[in-house]
């Protein structure tokens, strides 16, 4: 346990599990107080015990994102407990389904929870924040925002709205002290992935796409949180950190071809 973040309140939504989960854990070390929004209420309850059985506090609401009321009441329901330092917006989902088979609603879903879901949490938060003349807001999008991935239509395009979510929340609340980044994961072994994810899966798509020779883990992604909502990231906002071990940073070379380019 440190103190990095005593008396800070940090808001983090989809918080129940996977990376969402790494991040209040993180903070909750730090000794924030941290307040999760999530929809799976089981998951949620199980989570919070934890946390609270390890003796920090833990504020628990089930909560879909992708309903402004839901989210208003919540917002101010968290703020009466402690003002909101700190809001991750982090809930969302993944569909993987080819663009032309793509029905308007699971296109529709999507964009409500990543996108919009993420806008009405920020925007209930940032008019506390600004009040305040203070805060940090800090969007999950993924190297998919970035970079798209075939059968991902809806969710590269939540992702990539995201971005530009951030740097207009960065442009316009900066005067008012307000900060805001995103971050970009590339594959993250998680439940989200379960659907693929298997020893041998990850494997061989490490060895085709990632120059660090492995897939992330939720260790490698929630302390760049914590650093950018820290007062040592003071003067950073509307930024985007990718967190791919180098996926995106160029192709990877075929093995048999590094030969030629070892030392
Ligand atoms: P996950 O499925 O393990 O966790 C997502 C959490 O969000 C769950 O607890 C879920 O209940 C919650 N959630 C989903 N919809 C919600 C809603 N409408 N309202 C409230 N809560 C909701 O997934 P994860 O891998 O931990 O993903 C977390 C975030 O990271 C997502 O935004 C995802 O797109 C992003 N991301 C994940 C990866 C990856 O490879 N795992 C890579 C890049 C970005």
């Amino acid at each position: 346990m440190n103190s990095r973040f005593t008396n800070r309140h940090v808001l983090v939504t989809g918080g129940a599990r996977g990376i969402g989960l790494e991040i209040v854990r993180r903070f909750c070390e730090a000794g924030a107080m941290v307040s999760i929004f999530d929809y799976n209420s089981e998951a949620l309850d199980q989570t919070a015990s934890q946390l609270r059985a390890n003796g920090h506090k833990v504020n628990a609401s089930v909560v879909d994102v992708s309903d402004q009321q839901q989210v208003t009441k919540a917002v101010e329901a968290a703020e009466q407990i402690a003002p909101i330092d700190v809001l991750v917006n982090n809930a969302g989902i993944c569909e993987v389904t080819p663009f032309l088979n793509i029905e308007a609603n699971e296109w529709q879903k999507t964009l409500d929870i990543n996108l919009t879901g993420a806008f009405y949490v920020a925007q209930s938060v940032c008019r506390y924040m600004v009040q305040r003349r203070t805060g940090v807001v800090l969007n999950m999008s993924s190297k998919n925002g970035l970079d798209a991935e075939l059968g991902h239509a809806h969710y590269n395009a939540s992702k990539a709205g995201l971005i530009l979510l951030t740097k207009t929340i960065a442009i316009e609340l900066a005067r008012f002290g307000v900060r805001a980044n995103a971050v970009c994961p590339g594959y993250v072994r998680s439940p989200i992935n379960n659907d693929v994810d298997s020893d041998e899966f990850v494997e061989e798509f490490a060895d085709r796409y990632i120059p660090a020779g492995r897939v992330g883990t939720v260790a490698d992604v929630a302390p760049v949180f914590l650093f950018l909502a820290s007062d040592e990231a003071a003067y950073i906002t509307g930024q985007t950190f990718v967190i791919d071990g180098g996926q995106l940073a160029g192709q990877k070379p075929w093995a048999s071809l590094l030969g030629s380019v070892d030392s």
